[in-house]
């Protein structure tokens, strides 16, 4: 039969296991936003620009990434794809 010195020493393990799981996802979530503030402090609008819209066509833009392209003369448009894939919007 049960003992139930061994069964609360069961559930209190148990119960340390899914804290301890929150915590490692709470730290999980905590770097992930991170690296995610890193990157979007990269791909960030850095004004406008020369480049390619997308319809393909050479002319000014308003807004373009500071990481993708070459800013000036071959910008690629904010948001760019890593920005949007980051969720930033065109805001
Ligand atoms: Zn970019």
């Amino acid at each position: 039969m049960s003992d139930p010195i061994t069964m609360h020493g069961a559930g209190e393990s148990r119960h340390l296991a899914a804290l301890a799981r929150e915590l490692t996802y709470a730290a999980e979530v905590t770097r992930l936003r991170s690296q995610r503030r890193a990157v979007l402090a990269l791909h960030r609008d850095a004004g406008p620009s020369e480049g390619y819209d997308s319809s393909g066509r050479y002319t000014d833009l308003p807004r373009c990434c500071d990481t993708c392209g070459t800013h000036g003369e071959y910008g690629v448009p904010w948001p760019c794809p890593t920005a949007r894939a980051l969720g930033a919007t065109d805001e």
